[in-house]
């Protein structure tokens, strides 16, 4: 009996660091491959000026240019610099520069297509429809009446869950400022 599992140790540990190696290879190949990509994706294009944009703003961390395909005209884009795939990746310094320029930006707009309102959109990940993965903000002039349906009607909670999914949700910050 201690012999077989003498003999198990002996052959399930190759096996298992071998597998831990080739994770550790695959999740490196992964991230040098996800960094890759980002440098390389439109956005990163239009800051290092290898591609045209109608650039509207620009300063040391972040840069505003026109949507190529306006939801309304003046749609406008605005990207920080630093590369982050989207919120959930970007650092604070960061995302204290991208909301002064989405502030700045979305005054700027409403002035100038003299609209009534602005949505400013972000999407996070592909299910929420985000198409390149370098983060930015749309800035969209709205007007009042204009049709324009950003999301569907909400609906009303079921008895009591409101309460359980912010319990849960408060419970999740907390983990993450503690960690
Ligand atoms: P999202 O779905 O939030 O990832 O949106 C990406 C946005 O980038 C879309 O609204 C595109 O129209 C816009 N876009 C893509 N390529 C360019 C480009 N070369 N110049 C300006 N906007 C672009």
């Amino acid at each position: 009996m201690e012999s077989d599992v003498h003999q198990i140790s002996h052959g399930v540990y190759p096996v298992r660091y071998f597998l831990d190696r080739s994770q550790r290879i695959l999740i490196g190949y992964l991230t040098g491959y996800t960094a890759l990509m980002q440098e390389d994706t439109i956005f990163m294009k239009i800051i290092r000026r290898e591609v045209p944009a109608d650039i509207v703003y620009e300063d040391d961390d972040t840069i505003a240019f026109l949507d190529i395909k306006p939801i309304r005209i003046g749609h406008t884009l605005v990207v920080p610099k630093k590369i982050s795939r989207n919120i959930f990746d970007m650092d604070d310094d960061t995302a204290a520069a991208f909301i002064k320029t989405i502030k700045k930006v979305a005054r700027a707009v409403k002035e100038t297509v003299r609209a009534d309102g602005i949505n400013i959109g972000i999407n996070n990940e592909r299910a929420a429809g985000q198409i390149v993965f370098h983060a930015h903000a749309h800035i969209i002039p709205r007007f009042l009446d204009d049709g324009l349906k950003v999301w569907g009607r909400g609906k009303d909670y079921s008895q009591g869950e409101a309460i359980t999914i912010s319990e849960k949700i408060r419970e999740r910050i907390k983990q993450d400022a503690d960690t």
